[in-house]
């Protein structure tokens, strides 16, 4: 019997070796998680940046699509996220998160790996760096591995996922993710499947789960040129 993966918005089934491992969840899953986590800073600064110039600018700012008023100390809410949002909105389930600071949901899941983690107590375990956004999201981003073994980790995807939509409805980034005509440089793999999406720095295929730099592709187009 194959399972499937427990992440609530995914359907495709464990792989052998994905169940052979224990995981609970599916490598594109888990990708999907690390991308969000490393994303998570940039994310900050967008958000920054964006209450800044807000406050800068104030209702005059040109564009004239503003519907907001400038508010002081902006609300973190969830409400600027469905009208903002074209499709595909449904069970934002998540409503409270946007107003939960993201530095304490990073900050409850390292510590549930911190109780948890079988090797927690060894010498060469490796604990955050600092307590900050940045330092959570990158730690937590290396423990996912064996996090992707734990009967949790579909909810810790389930929350990555709803944080990852408050951020952006806040910050009112749209996040665009576009095909990249190529093939996959994966020799296993080869498919017209890579997506490019805004902030993350990788190109990424949905087919084999692997991720590309610029550079990793270029050399690639290259090579097949040459061939
Ligand atoms: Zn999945
Ligand atoms: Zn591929």
């Amino acid at each position: 019997m194959t399972a499937a993966c427990i992440a609530e918005h995914c359907t495709r089934l464990l792989r052998d070796w994905e169940t052979s491992a224990n995981w609970q969840i599916c490598r594109p899953c888990v990708d999907q998680m690390r991308a969000w986590l490393r994303a998570v800073p940039n994310l900050l600064i967008v958000l920054a940046d964006g209450s800044m110039h807000r406050e800068r600018s104030g209702e005059s700012g040109g564009r004239g699509g503003t519907k907001e008023a400038p508010l002081p100390g902006r609300p973190t809410t969830m409400n600027f996220i469905g009208p903002a949002s074209t499709t595909d909105v449904r069970d934002l389930h998540g409503d409270q998160i946007g107003q939960r600071p993201i530095i304490d949901f990073l900050g409850s899941w390292t510590r549930l790996v911190l109780e948890e983690h079988p090797r927690r107590h060894q010498r060469d375990f490796k604990q955050p760096d600092n307590w900050s956004e940045a330092g959570l999201s990158a730690w937590l981003s290396t423990a996912l591995p064996w996090a992707s073994t734990m009967a949790w980790i579909g909810e810790m995807a389930q929350e990555l996922r709803d944080l990852t939509i408050a951020i952006r409805g806040i910050a009112r980034v749209e996040v665009r993710t576009r095909a990249v005509s190529r093939p996959c440089p994966n020799s296993d793999c080869g498919l017209l499947a890579l997506t490019r999406t805004d902030w993350d720095q990788y190109v990424r295929c949905s087919a084999c789960g692997n991720a590309y730099t610029d550079a990793e592709l270029n050399a690639d187009a290259v090579a097949r040129s040459a061939a």
